[in-house]
């Protein structure tokens, strides 16, 4: 696992691209700038781990472009020791950056696959948290309450599910729309029957799945 004075540099150049895209958070940019993403990467497509873009990882799905990866984290807001569900694990990218935020954090992903590289990467790179194989479309209540909830597919609505599974003072973020396009919502907890809601721009995430089909 190399991560040279090369990668280090073109992190800090990826740190000043946000900051100028209007990522504010200093800990949110001092974790990008921690996190050796080129690791997250395959082989062939390494070239390209520290360009503000997507990438594919395999099964079809994608590794988040570092802006939403930074723009979901800020809006999070991660508190050390805060109880976080990550709901798509994917290559586990964003899953490092909630864990260099101080996150205790439980990530869930639906292919197996994805979810064996992305646990042996997070293991060796020295962090703690738990890995779940399966449907994360409706959390994990066993492990419930949660003070951040972060989905990183996109869903057609919101499952009330995830809303009860929230801590008061909690925050669920969540792309809501079509399988094309999605707006980034935030819902805060403010009572225990009292959800505060906000919209925050358009995104395009890959699609929430249920095992019966597309939520
Ligand atoms: N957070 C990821 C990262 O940093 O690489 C981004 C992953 S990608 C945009 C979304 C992930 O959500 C995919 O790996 C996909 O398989 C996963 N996913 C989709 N539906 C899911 C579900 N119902 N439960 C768990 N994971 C799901």
């Amino acid at each position: 696992m190399v991560d040279n004075y090369k990668h280090k540099g073109l992190r800090n150049n990826l740190v000043k691209t946000l900051e100028n895209k209007g990522i504010t958070d200093q800990r949110v940019l001092q974790a990008i700038g921690n996190v050796p993403r080129h690791l997250f990467f395959d082989e062939a497509l390494l070239k390209y781990a520290y360009q503000d873009n997507a990438f594919p990882i395999g099964e079809g799905q994608t590794i988040s472009q570092p802006y939403t990866v930074a723009f979901q984290s800020q809006h999070l807001n991660v508190q050390p020791g805060h109880s976080v569900l990550e709901i798509g694990t994917g290559s586990g990218y964003q899953a490092s950056i909630l864990l260099e935020l101080g996150a205790r954090l439980f990530t869930i992903e639906r292919h197996e696959a994805l979810h064996l590289k992305a646990c042996e990467l997070l293991d060796n790179l020295g962090y703690h948290y738990r890995g779940f194989l399966g449907d994360g479309s409706q959390g994990l209540p066993n492990l419930a309450p949660f003070d951040r909830i972060i989905v990183t597919a996109g869903a057609p609505v919101v499952p009330h599910e995830l809303l009860e599974q929230l801590n008061v003072n909690g925050i669920l973020l969540i792309p809501v729309g079509d399988e094309k396009d999605q707006t980034m919502m935030k819902f805060t907890k403010v009572e225990p029957n009292k959800v505060l809601r906000e919209e925050l721009g358009n995104f395009q995430f890959v699609p929430l799945v249920r095992e019966d089909g597309w939520m």
